[in-house]
Protein backbone atom coordinates (compact mmCIF):
# COMPACT_ATOMS: atom_id res chain seq x y z
CA UNK A 1 0.00 0.00 0.00
CA UNK A 2 3.25 2.39 0.19
CA UNK A 3 4.18 1.73 -3.23
CA UNK A 4 1.19 1.01 -5.15
CA UNK A 5 -0.92 4.95 -5.25
CA UNK A 6 -3.20 3.72 -1.89
CA UNK A 7 -1.27 5.46 0.71
CA UNK A 8 0.42 8.27 -1.45
CA UNK A 9 0.15 10.17 -4.90
CA UNK A 10 3.76 11.29 -4.88
CA UNK A 11 7.11 11.12 -3.52
CA UNK A 12 9.25 13.87 -3.13
CA UNK A 13 12.85 13.76 -4.19
CA UNK A 14 15.23 14.12 -1.13
CA UNK A 15 19.20 15.48 -1.08
CA UNK A 16 20.60 12.71 -2.50
CA UNK A 17 18.42 11.53 -4.87
CA UNK A 18 19.26 11.95 -8.47
CA UNK A 19 16.04 12.32 -10.32
CA UNK A 20 17.93 11.49 -14.11
CA UNK A 21 19.59 8.41 -12.42
CA UNK A 22 15.94 6.70 -11.44
CA UNK A 23 14.52 7.97 -14.49
CA UNK A 24 16.22 5.81 -15.95
CA UNK A 25 15.63 2.74 -14.20
CA UNK A 26 12.13 3.42 -14.91
CA UNK A 27 10.51 5.50 -11.86
CA UNK A 28 7.95 7.76 -13.13
CA UNK A 29 10.01 11.38 -12.16
CA UNK A 30 8.73 14.14 -12.95
CA UNK A 31 9.42 18.17 -12.38
CA UNK A 32 6.91 20.86 -10.96
CA UNK A 33 7.87 24.14 -10.16
CA UNK A 34 11.46 23.28 -10.23
CA UNK A 35 10.52 20.01 -7.26
CA UNK A 36 11.11 16.64 -8.49
CA UNK A 37 8.40 13.87 -7.25
CA UNK A 38 7.90 10.29 -8.23
CA UNK A 39 4.66 9.84 -9.07
CA UNK A 40 2.50 6.27 -7.64
CA UNK A 41 1.63 3.88 -8.36
CA UNK A 42 5.47 3.10 -8.40
CA UNK A 43 6.83 1.58 -11.72
CA UNK A 44 9.57 0.03 -9.83
CA UNK A 45 6.80 -2.06 -7.82
CA UNK A 46 6.79 -5.77 -9.04
CA UNK A 47 4.31 -8.35 -7.61
CA UNK A 48 4.52 -6.27 -3.93
CA UNK A 49 7.78 -6.01 -4.82
CA UNK A 50 10.48 -3.25 -5.34
CA UNK A 51 12.45 -4.00 -8.49
CA UNK A 52 14.92 -1.22 -7.83
CA UNK A 53 15.12 -2.13 -3.79
CA UNK A 54 19.42 -1.21 -3.71
CA UNK A 55 19.36 2.19 -5.63
CA UNK A 56 14.84 3.07 -3.98
CA UNK A 57 14.87 6.88 -3.40
CA UNK A 58 15.90 8.07 -0.16
CA UNK A 59 12.02 8.61 1.20
CA UNK A 60 11.61 5.01 0.28
CA UNK A 61 14.71 4.05 2.07
CA UNK A 62 13.16 6.54 5.21
CA UNK A 63 9.54 5.83 5.44
CA UNK A 64 8.10 3.10 8.03
CA UNK A 65 4.98 2.98 8.28
CA UNK A 66 3.28 2.94 11.81
CA UNK A 67 2.48 -1.09 12.18
CA UNK A 68 6.14 -1.62 11.40
CA UNK A 69 7.07 0.99 13.75
CA UNK A 70 4.81 -0.54 16.09
CA UNK A 71 6.07 -3.90 15.57
CA UNK A 72 10.04 -2.81 15.93
CA UNK A 73 8.91 -1.28 19.54
CA UNK A 74 7.11 -3.94 20.59
CA UNK A 75 3.68 -2.49 20.89
CA UNK A 76 2.30 -5.39 18.57
CA UNK A 77 2.71 -8.35 17.08
CA UNK A 78 3.40 -9.24 13.76
CA UNK A 79 0.11 -11.20 13.36
CA UNK A 80 -1.71 -8.00 15.10
CA UNK A 81 0.23 -6.46 11.96
CA UNK A 82 -0.79 -8.47 9.41
CA UNK A 83 -4.29 -8.69 10.55
CA UNK A 84 -4.58 -4.61 10.24
CA UNK A 85 -2.61 -4.61 6.83
CA UNK A 86 -5.48 -7.82 5.81
CA UNK A 87 -8.42 -5.51 7.36
CA UNK A 88 -7.28 -2.56 5.30
CA UNK A 89 -6.47 -4.10 2.27
CA UNK A 90 -10.04 -5.65 2.12
CA UNK A 91 -11.49 -1.63 2.23
CA UNK A 92 -8.99 -0.76 -0.58
CA UNK A 93 -10.21 -3.82 -3.01
CA UNK A 94 -13.61 -3.13 -1.33
CA UNK A 95 -12.95 0.88 -2.74
CA UNK A 96 -11.28 -0.57 -6.22
CA UNK A 97 -14.46 -2.37 -7.28
CA UNK A 98 -17.00 0.71 -6.25
CA UNK A 99 -14.66 2.90 -8.12
CA UNK A 100 -14.91 0.31 -11.35
CA UNK A 101 -19.16 -0.57 -10.38
CA UNK A 102 -19.08 3.61 -10.86
CA UNK A 103 -17.73 3.04 -14.61
CA UNK A 104 -13.73 4.07 -13.93
CA UNK A 105 -12.10 1.60 -14.98
CA UNK A 106 -8.46 0.89 -13.88
CA UNK A 107 -6.39 3.46 -15.43
CA UNK A 108 -3.10 2.93 -13.19
CA UNK A 109 -3.53 6.52 -11.46
CA UNK A 110 -3.65 6.63 -7.68
CA UNK A 111 -6.39 5.34 -5.17
CA UNK A 112 -7.79 8.99 -4.11
CA UNK A 113 -7.05 10.46 -7.73
CA UNK A 114 -9.70 7.57 -9.09
CA UNK A 115 -12.18 8.25 -6.32
CA UNK A 116 -11.75 12.02 -7.11
CA UNK A 117 -12.52 11.53 -10.55
CA UNK A 118 -15.66 9.66 -9.52
CA UNK A 119 -17.09 11.92 -6.64
CA UNK A 120 -16.94 14.97 -8.86
CA UNK A 121 -18.87 13.57 -11.46
CA UNK A 122 -22.15 14.64 -11.69
CA UNK A 123 -25.48 11.57 -10.86
CA UNK A 124 -28.97 12.28 -12.24
CA UNK A 125 -30.68 10.64 -9.03
CA UNK A 126 -33.87 10.27 -11.07
CA UNK A 127 -32.03 8.27 -13.87
CA UNK A 128 -29.53 6.73 -12.09
CA UNK A 129 -31.09 5.47 -8.43
CA UNK A 130 -28.87 2.53 -8.40
CA UNK A 131 -25.44 4.33 -9.01
CA UNK A 132 -26.17 7.11 -6.14
CA UNK A 133 -26.47 4.01 -3.97
CA UNK A 134 -22.90 2.95 -5.23
CA UNK A 135 -21.92 6.43 -4.76
CA UNK A 136 -23.05 6.58 -1.35
CA UNK A 137 -21.63 3.01 -0.65
CA UNK A 138 -18.25 4.44 -2.16
CA UNK A 139 -18.02 7.37 0.26
CA UNK A 140 -18.56 5.80 2.97
CA UNK A 141 -16.10 2.57 1.75
CA UNK A 142 -13.30 5.71 1.23
CA UNK A 143 -13.85 7.60 4.30
CA UNK A 144 -13.34 4.55 6.52
CA UNK A 145 -10.47 3.85 4.67
CA UNK A 146 -9.00 7.35 4.80
CA UNK A 147 -9.50 6.83 8.42
CA UNK A 148 -7.53 3.66 8.66
CA UNK A 149 -5.04 4.77 6.72
CA UNK A 150 -4.03 7.78 8.68
CA UNK A 151 -4.54 6.23 12.27
CA UNK A 152 -2.61 2.61 11.42
CA UNK A 153 -0.19 3.65 8.94
CA UNK A 154 0.80 7.07 7.47
CA UNK A 155 2.93 8.86 10.13
CA UNK A 156 1.49 11.98 12.13
CA UNK A 157 2.37 15.42 9.92
CA UNK A 158 5.74 16.40 11.50
CA UNK A 159 7.17 13.58 11.71
CA UNK A 160 10.93 12.94 10.35
S1 LIG B 1 11.07 2.74 -5.51
FE1 LIG B 1 10.58 0.80 -4.51
S2 LIG B 1 10.21 1.36 -2.33
FE2 LIG B 1 10.07 3.26 -3.55
S3 LIG B 1 7.87 3.50 -4.05
FE3 LIG B 1 8.87 2.39 -5.76
S4 LIG B 1 8.54 0.20 -5.28
FE4 LIG B 1 8.20 1.38 -3.39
Amino acid sequence: MCCDGTMFQIVRMQPGDVPAELGRLGLKIRCRDGEYFMEQPCSGLQEKRCTVYERRPVRCRLFNCQQLGRLESGEITEAEAMAMIIETRALVEKVRGLIVQCGLREDGQALVERYERVASTPVNEALEPELVAVRADLEETMRKLKLQLNREFRLPPGSP
